[in-house]
């Protein structure tokens, strides 16, 4: 009986190691083929809280073997009830584990509210949520010196992007599409998706797999988002015609190869100072919309 216990043991964990090195393959031949890392660079990973972007955290962590960068980890608290606790919980003993620095904000102490005190301001919880955040993540990345900014987006949040803006008639965010975005203002940190050919359902089969103690839950405001529906609408037809997300991203990485090198006009907001692409930032303009109904903030 313990032999047979011992063997099965063996198999498993001989499964996992097989998986592990063919999920680093993949990712490490997307860093390489688009040269997101290069020696030297400081790179801060966008830390969700979610699978996503810890196992890009891992990833790269492993990547440090083989290129000479520095790696810190930021982590934004948006203040939504019962959402980040847990997260941050468990990214806590993942950061100690790997020696990574965890650099932790919010919108509370930045801009002096959390997305539930907004949020029925806006059509969608997703819209200031999704504004403010990228806002806070490229400026702390500015401000602890990272290079490049690594965020969790897997092939099937790539996806799901080509295709919302597809039918929203956005094409010309194409140019925002791909594994890695150039830098286009000093003050604007470039993007790196070291997880772009990696599909959702590889990353829940590492958190499986390696037994990664994560928040797995969704935010409760994503069922009212347009992405959401169309993850949903997504996994349907791959269900019924399996191999669609996989021809949807062969299309899609034509189609941003031959429109990615449109011009993008990129100025400094006349209010922060920050990267805007008018004259008033997303940002400043959420916060005048928000202090002219509230008379606060
Ligand atoms: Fe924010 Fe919407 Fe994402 Fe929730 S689902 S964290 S509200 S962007
Ligand atoms: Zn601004």
């Amino acid at each position: 009986m313990t032999y047979i216990k011992d063997l099965k043991n063996f198999t498993i964990k001989g499964a996992e190691k097989i998986f592990n090195n063919e999920l680093m393959k993949k990712i490490r031949r997307v860093v390489k083929n688009y040269k997101l890392i290069e020696n030297g660079d400081v790179i801060s990973v966008a830390l969700s809280g979610g699978k996503d972007s810890l196992l890009t955290l891992y990833a790269l962590k492993n990547l440090q073997n083989e290129i000479n960068f520095k790696l810190n980890a930021i982590f934004i608290d948006e203040g939504i009830k019962n959402y980040r606790k847990n997260a941050l919980k468990y990214l806590r003993k993942h950061v100690k584990k790997l020696e990574v620095e965890l650099i932790k904000k919010s919108f509370k102490e930045e801009f002096g509210f959390k997305v539930d005190e907004i949020k029925d301001y806006f059509d969608t919880p997703c819209i200031p949520c999704g504004i403010f955040r990228r806002y806070l993540l490229n400026k702390t990345a500015y401000e602890v010196g990272a290079s490049k900014l690594a965020t969790g987006h897997n092939l099937d949040d790539e996806i799901q992007s080509f295709l919302m803006s597809l039918v929203r008639g956005d094409t010309f965010r194409f140019y925002k599409f791909g594994p890695k975005l150039d830098r286009i203002h000093p003050k604007l940190i470039p993007r790196i998706k070291p997880l772009w050919e990696v599909s959702e359902k590889e990353v829940i089969d590492w958190v499986v797999k390696n037994d990664i103690e994560v928040q797995m839950e969704r935010c409760p405001y994503s069922k009212y988002s347009f992405r959401f529906k169309l993850m949903n609408f997504l996994n349907e037809i791959e269900k019924i015609e399996p191999g669609t997300k996989e021809n949807i991203m062969k299309s899609f990485k034509k189609t941003f190869l031959s429109l990615k090198k449109k011009d993008v006009k990129v100025v400094e907001c006349k209010e922060c100072f920050w990267p805007s692409s008018n004259e008033l930032c997303k940002v400043c303009e959420l916060k005048k919309y928000l202090r002219n109904i509230t008379q606060q903030f």
